[in-house]
């Protein structure tokens, strides 16, 4: 299979599990996509933390996304021990960009403002982290 037909796929890291993000890592465990939405000014944000950054409340909730977007940006890093990878922005369809791995693609199969959606990956020792592949 050559390099440009082989789906991209690689090791993730344990994502570090905070008080502050245990509950987005719990629900990612459960295969639930959280985002953070502001009670003030209503605004969804990512990733998901305490204080509103659109407005800096403490209002705040996590609220379940079916996480679906389109790619905004992307790079495939092609010279990797463990095969070429990709990595870029999702626009989710509530607003917020959210930095993450393309997996299940060939490297040339992806395009700007392609339709993505969320699904996890296992990583080792830890809660499987987001990662987004064409729908
Ligand atoms: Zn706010």
């Amino acid at each position: 299979m050559s390099e440009a037909q082989e789906k991209m796929t690689r090791p993730i890291p344990a994502p570090a599990v905070s008080i502050e993000t245990k509950p987005f890592w719990d629900a990612a465990a459960q295969g639930r996509f959280l985002i953070g939405r502001c009670q003030d000014c209503a605004k969804a944000y990512w990733y998901p933390r305490a204080i509103c950054p659109h407005c800096f409340s403490g209002r705040t909730v996590l609220e379940e996304s079916p996480g679906e977007g389109v790619i905004y940006t992307y790079s495939v890093m092609h010279r990797s021990p463990s095969g070429p990878y990709a990595i870029g922005y999702v626009t989710l369809n509530e607003g917020p960009a959210v930095l993450t791995n393309f997996v299940d693609v060939a490297p040339d199969g992806l395009a700007i403002g392609m339709k993505v959606k969320v699904r996890f990956q296992a990583t080792e020792g830890g809660p499987p982290v987001p990662v987004f592949a064409p729908v």
